[in-house]
């Protein structure tokens, strides 16, 4: 029998992991986030508002607005990314089948049957004809949400096994429900290939907000929006997934965040990084940014602070209505006092699409 093992991710597994999961701990893999619409109303809904019953796509976070005439941006962010798979989400993605075989035909073309691609899909909209549709357009491996605590749409995990795709279950732990695992471990033990279990976390969105004022929901720590009382009932379930030889992997907030984000940043920054920029542990973005007065003009102003500071050109750039440069160069730019530097600091930011400012430091003030 199998044992319960911690992995290099913070997380825990009986058996193999499923390859889906393989690419997304390396951060290789491309989330597609291909509709926000869902019929569904889960008091967990990790979707942000401004996703959620909204029919927007995502590639990262880069927004496709047109997705048949946009796909190149897709393909131009998985690139960026080094993916070797992508992760197909929603909303409930069944809502926009089309879309989602179009998206599976179009990613295998570009990259390659190897290009690993999953789907996370609630089980209402789920038949056998929409499955033989995904199967038949290349998808690798399903992935179901399903309500532990009520068993209605439960008899069509069965009918995924009809295909010779991977079939998992991934489900968040929530410790308000813990009565019905038991049950529904014992229903899918031999139905499916892996199950996931999800430590639950609080999203920032407006169905969490209703579910605290329903409930109390105390975080694990300061520093964690992982619910207390998730990860001691997932071990309780992976105990049970071991009497019963189940494949199973206990993934945590801590692994989306260190291992999955962390990974996925670092290889985009490598990419997008400008001669001017330096990337940090994290995989952040820094660089200095001076701020001129309203009236100069900037193009002349970047020649001056290069000549005058003996910074190399690529090292400099006018973006937008400032100036970025070398964090190397920034005490120097300071020294020579020019009259239109208004300010000069030190920014740190996501290599990601959003370019998400983590700090900003200022350093010289006029
Ligand atoms: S099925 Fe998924 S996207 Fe739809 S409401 Fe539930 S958690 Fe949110």
């Amino acid at each position: 029998m199998a044992d319960i093992k911690k992995t290099p991710y913070y997380s825990w597994r009986i058996h193999r992991l499923a390859k889906g999961c393989d690419l997304c701990v390396q951060g290789r893999k491309l989330v597609l986030f291909i509709t926000g619409l869902c019929g569904k109303r889960c008091p967990f809904c990790p979707v942000s508002d401004q996703k959620i019953y909204k029919d927007v796509i995502y590639a990262n976070e880069v927004p496709i607005t047109d997705f048949e005439n946009d796909f190149s941006k897709i393909i131009e962010e998985t690139k960026l990314c080094e993916a070797k798979g992508a992760g197909i989400t929603g909303g409930d993605p069944l809502v926009k089948l089309d879309r989602v075989c179009g998206a599976i035909i179009r990613l295998k073309k570009e990259f390659g049957k190897e290009f690993h691609i999953h789907l996370y899909t609630p089980l209402d909209l789920v038949d056998e004809t929409k499955l033989k549709k995904l199967f038949d357009s290349g998808l690798d491996e399903i992935r179901f949400h399903v309500d532990v605590d009520d068993k209605k749409h439960w008899e069509k995990i069965k009918l995924a096994k009809k295909f010779s795709w991977d079939v998992g279950v991934e489900i968040p732990v929530i410790p308000w429900l813990e009565e019905h695992y038991d049950k529904f471990l014992d229903f899918v033990n031999g139905k499916i290939d892996f199950l996931n279990l999800n430590e639950l976390e609080v999203a920032d969105n407006k169905v969490w907000q209703k579910t605290k004022e329903q409930r109390e929901i105390v975080c694990k720590d300061d520093m964690s929006y992982a619910v207390e009382g998730s990860e001691i009932l997932a071990m309780r379930i992976l105990e049970r997934c071991k009497e019963l030889n189940m494949r199973a992997h206990y993934c945590t907030c801590k692994l989306k965040d260190a291992m999955q984000m962390a990974n996925r940043i670092k290889l985009r920054a490598k990419n997008i990084k400008k001669p001017y920029q330096e990337i940090d542990d994290e995989g952040m973005l820094v660089f200095g940014v001076i701020k001129l007065t309203s009236s100069a003009d900037r193009e002349v102003c970047a020649k001056r602070i290069m000549l005058k500071s003996k910074i190399p050109k690529e090292m400099i750039a006018v973006e937008g209505r400032k100036i970025h440069l070398h964090i190397d160069f920034v005490e120097k730019v300071i020294k020579r006092k020019i009259p239109e530097i208004i300010e000069v600091g030190v920014m740190t930011k996501y290599p990601t699409y959003d370019g998400f400012v983590v700090e900003y430091d200022p350093l010289y003030e006029k």
